[in-house]
């Protein structure tokens, strides 16, 4: 693995299958070659889960979840929990699971099903562990046990997801993970990729279910880690996004969920994501929106932006290096960037030098904060400018961007879109796909502006 290599987790094998038994030396030092950094390999009995401890503690790349599956119900006696419950707290065996429900095979009585799946999310809250879910065709009965027995406590997710739209939501809603496999390369499963592309990727885990459902290059041959690749680079074309953004948000939320791997907590000012350097230069903001994710997390496509304190010119330029690889450099963080307007200036003048684009992205009310009409200032630095409208009337927009300057921000806002034209080359004004706004509306308010406009998923950021 070299520095560009991506970075990935399996969060879903079964090395313990006997299709690796001939060389699981060489599956593991494959994946490690693709990039697949961890695998979480996953128990399905009282041996399996043995096996697959095992195998953690003998490779350093490996970790484990112990479990019964659902078609294994019948064989969870007392004993098995007994040996199950000392199985899940030894060390590198970082969930339960795979455990749930299974009414497609219905290899074991329904109720048995339940018994076993309650059991052991009474056992993953007793130490602790979040819970790997098998469902299949028992979408109602699995949402309706996680929540009898507060799954949520311990949190979890739902592996090779299967649900719709609206079950993700649920899932979503009640704090859980969605994992997803080879399927999403399938050439017909264009409603699933439509269903991923609007689920927020800081909840989206990648997975093989290997020796299952290898992706479409391999489709029909046993899978493997290694083929994890083909799946992050499915995602990362549905989301828009390059394969080491995937590689470093999926491996985030595998180590907020499992504890795999390590995690960069440093406060990040200068970040990329796809061919753009963002620049996070204040937490501050003129606004308090009912969708900011900052008030849940301060983590924006794994990297995370609380600032300790506002850093100066110097910290910032220090924190770019070198602009040039960059299509753009964006101020954009986790607050309102305008805010710090001399900052801005004295970065962008600098990096002017060196021929960069620049582009800002803000809530449009900096007219407002310094009291002056500041867009010729940011004349001749500043290409490209992206203005949050997200309402068509000043009532909406207070009561979802919540400004402190209450409802004459609004038409401060419209004002800024107005004026930027005079100053800035390309001007855009966005939304976010958020239950209560019009999209037509602000689509026609955008073009009596006379300015571009963008759609933005509400629970996409950065
Ligand atoms: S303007 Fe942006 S940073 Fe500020 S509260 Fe709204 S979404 Fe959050």
């Amino acid at each position: 693995m070299t520095d560009a290599t991506p970075k990935l987790v399996d969060s879903h094998a079964h090395l313990d299958n006997s299709r690796f038994t001939e060389d699981l030396e060489e599956v593991i030092l494959a994946a490690q070659t693709a990039g697949v950094r961890y695998i979480l390999s996953i128990g399905c009995d009282l041996q399996s889960s043995i096996t697959n401890v095992d195998l953690a503690s003998r490779y350093e790349p490996l970790y484990a979840a112990v479990g019964f599956h659902p078609h294994d119900a019948t064989q969870l006696d007392n004993s098995a929990l007994e040996h199950l419950r000392q199985l899940v707290q030894r060390k590198k065996v970082v969930a339960v699971g795979e455990i749930g429900l299974d009414y497609y095979r219905n290899r074991a009585p329904h109720d048995i099903q339940q018994q076993a799946f309650r059991r052991q999310i009474q056992l993953a809250r007793e130490v602790g562990k979040p819970v790997i879910i098998h469902d299949r065709d028992a979408h109602e009965d699995v949402l309706t046990i996680l929540d009898e027995e507060n799954a949520s406590a311990v949190g979890g997710v739902l592996h090779c997801f299967s649900g719709d739209l609206a079950m993700a939501h649920k899932c979503l809603d009640m704090g859980f993970y969605l994992s997803f496999t080879g399927a999403i390369t399938y050439p017909k499963n264009d409603e699933v990729r439509a269903m991923v592309r609007q689920l927020p990727l800081e909840r989206i885990l990648l997975e093989t279910d290997c020796p299952y459902l290898a992706p479409q290059p391999y489709r029909g041959k046993r899978n493997e880690p290694a083929y994890l690749l083909h799946t992050a680079e499915t995602l990362a074309e549905i989301k828009e996004l390059k394969l080491a953004d995937i590689a470093r948000i999926t491996s985030r939320n595998c180590f907020d969920l499992f504890g795999i791997g390590t995690c960069d907590t440093a406060t990040t000012i200068a970040y990329q994501i796809r061919d753009s350097l963002y620049l996070n230069i204040t937490n501050r903001c003129t606004n308090s929106c009912i969708f900011c994710a900052k008030f849940n997390d301060f983590v924006v496509k794994g990297h995370e932006l609380k600032l300790d304190h506002e850093p100066d010119v110097e910290e910032v330029m220090t924190a770019i290096g070198d602009p040039t690889p960059y299509r753009e450099i964006v101020f954009c963080g986790y607050g309102e960037p305008l805010l710090r307007l001399d900052l801005i200036k004295s970065v962008a003048r600098r990096l002017k030098h060196h021929g960069c684009r620049i582009r800002i992205n803000t809530d449009g009310q900096a007219n407002l904060v310094h009291d002056r009409n500041i867009l010729p200032e940011l004349n001749g630095l500043v290409d490209a400018i992206s203005v949050s409208l997200n309402a068509a009337d000043a009532t909406t927009y207070q009561n979802i961007c919540r400004s402190r300057f209450g409802e004459q921000s609004f038409v401060a806002v419209k004002d800024f879109l107005r004026l930027a034209k005079e100053h800035i080359p390309e001007v855009t004004a966005t939304m976010v796909t958020y239950p209560e706004i019009d999209v037509g509306a602000c689509e026609r308010l955008a073009e009596d502006l006379g300015v571009a406009f963008r759609i933005r998923e509400y629970n996409e950021v950065g």
